[in-house]
This record gives structure tokens, sequence and C-alpha cells, in this order.
């Protein structure tokens, strides 16, 4: 071979590897853009099935479509998460609880002091066999010891709201401070628990109730701290006494129908502490019990509004 021979050669194989290695890039670029422009596409999807509906009924996630042989499908949605927002309404509301704005009847089942992990569980079975939303009024203590039961409650559509983090009287009660620091720490491990971060309850019961009892005047200011921090309270107008020495059955069942009485709109405080297995046994003659009465149930999300992330 010639020198001026090799030489072309030589100057053919450079060029040849330097279009190959254009063309490489130009193929990588063309990967990235589409890797990207379909990420963007399935966001963009994503965002647009989690507008804010406000106050649809949650038992029905799945959609029910048709294929192209017009056979009925089930297709499940992606889940969203329902947020809390106090309005004017929902201030409202909360505040009127106990008197209904119509003649229809209502009853809204409250669970305090849990979620314990051998009653709370067996609570939600009943709940779900019945398809009935409820509300729970957790303790920070036991949630950071139960989180996936406080996850599945919440994503059965029951409304998770808060009780304070110790229950002891003289801790929570002891100032301004602690109870709101009380407040946030439940509302953490909430939040913690069911793996929303945007989710705030808004939704407080006092241990003991917002009156009566030693420290009487102190709730009563903490009320108005309460107000100013848009965190709205909630007391009972009717129970089933699980919380007070021995009860037999019936006992539970004849209370509930006692103090049930004549109301409209029915607050019910139970309790889903490790201890009341009293409570689960007669949960469902209950739940017959205002069936055969004709209340409708409700949870909180059914007077405070929320969106759906
Ligand atoms: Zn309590």
């Amino acid at each position: 071979m010639k020198e001026n021979e090799f030489y072309m050669m030589e100057v053919y194989k450079s060029k040849t590897n330097f279009k190959n290695i254009i063309f490489l890039i130009f193929l990588l670029v063309v990967i990235i853009v589409s890797a990207y422009l379909g990420i963007r596409y399935a966001k963009k999807q994503q965002n647009s099935q989690s507008t804010p509906i406000q106050n649809s009924d949650n038992s029905d996630n799945d959609e029910i479509i048709t294929d192209d042989n017009n056979n009925s499908i089930v297709q499940e949605e992606l889940p969203k998460n329902r947020i809390p927002i106090v309005t004017e309404e929902a201030k409202e509301n909360v505040k009127k609880i106990y008197s209904s704005t119509s003649d229809a009847k209502r009853v809204f089942l409250t669970f305090d002091d849990g979620p314990s992990s051998n009653i709370t569980p067996l609570i939600l079975d009943v709940l779900k066999q019945n398809d009935i939303k409820a509300t729970f009024f957790t303790l920070g203590s036991r949630v950071i010891q139960n989180p996936q039961i406080v996850k599945r409650a919440y994503e059965e559509g029951h409304y998770i709201a808060n009780h304070g983090y110790t229950h002891v009287y003289s801790t929570i009660y002891a100032s301004e401070e602690s109870l709101l620091d009380e407040y946030n720490r439940t509302e953490e491990a909430i939040r913690n628990a069911i793996e929303v971060p945007e989710y705030s309850s808004h939704l407080f019961r006092f241990p003991g109730g917002s009156v009566g009892g030693q420290y009487n005047s102190v709730k009563k200011v903490y009320t108005k701290v309460l107000d100013e921090n848009d965190i709205l309270y909630v007391d009972w107008n009717c129970l089933n006494e699980d919380s007070t020495g021995k009860r037999t059955k019936e006992q539970l069942v004849q209370y509930i129908k006692d103090t049930s009485k004549n109301k409209n709109s029915v607050v019910v405080l139970m309790h889903d502490a490790g201890d009341k297995v009293l409570t689960y046994e007669t949960l469902q003659e209950v739940i017959d019990y205002f069936r055969a009465n004709e209340y409708t149930f409700y949870n909180f999300y059914d007077i405070i509004d929320y969106e759906l992330k």
C-alpha cells in the first residue's frame, strides 16, 4: 500500500467513527426526550384524576367501565387522600352538631382512646360489613404503637381525629402550650401513620369532655385557643357508658337507647381501647338499633369539607 492510500484509509476510518458517534448521540437524545415526555404525560394524567371533588361518596373508589366486548370490568382508580378543610360552614356544622337541620335522623359513631391492636381491627371489620364510616378520636401515644391500624381506618373512609397524646389530664391541661403540644404531636403521629404529609384533622375531643371536671375553667380558655388555631372540637350527646365500671352487654345497649331517645342528631361516644371487648360485641346490635329507628350514619367528612389529593 502506498503511503498516500494508507493516509486516505485512515481519514475514511476516522470519518466513519465520527459519524457513528454522532448517530449514537442523536439516538441518546431521542431516548432521553421520549422518556421525559412520557413522564410528563403520565404526571398530567395523574393530576387530572385528582381534581378536588367535595363530599363525594368515598365508598365508590372503583369505577365500572366496559371493555371492547361490552363486558363490564372494574378498574381501580388511583387512591385519593382526603384532606379536611375548615370553612365557616364546617365551623357552624360542628357547633350545631346536636341539632339536625332537617327531620332526617342522623347518627355519628365515634370511638375514643384507640387505636388498640386487639379491639380496633374488630370494630373496623363490623363497620366494613355494615358499610358505615365512623370517626376515631385517636391518642397520639397509641397511634405510634399501631400505625398500620390507623392507616387501615383512614383508607376505609373513617375520619381520623385527635384526642391528645397522653390522656393524662394533669399533663394535657397544664397550660395552653401543653394542650397545643399534645394536639400537634398527635397530628404528626397521624400523618406518619397514614403516610399523608398534608393531612390535618382539625378536629379535637377533650379527654373527659370540653366542660366539667377539675379543669373546667381552663378548658373554657382552651376552646378559644382551639378556635384561633382553626381546630374544631366536639363532645357527644349519647353514650354506651363503656368507660364506667363493670357493665353488661345489655346495659351498654340500653344506655345507647336511653341517651339517644328523641334526638334527631346523635353523636355516640364509645371507646376502642384494648379492654373494650363489650363495645365490640354490642356494636352490631347498636347499629341495628339505629337502622331500625331510621337513622343515617354520618362521619365528620359529611359535615367538614375536604379536598382530594
Ligand atoms: Zn378518652
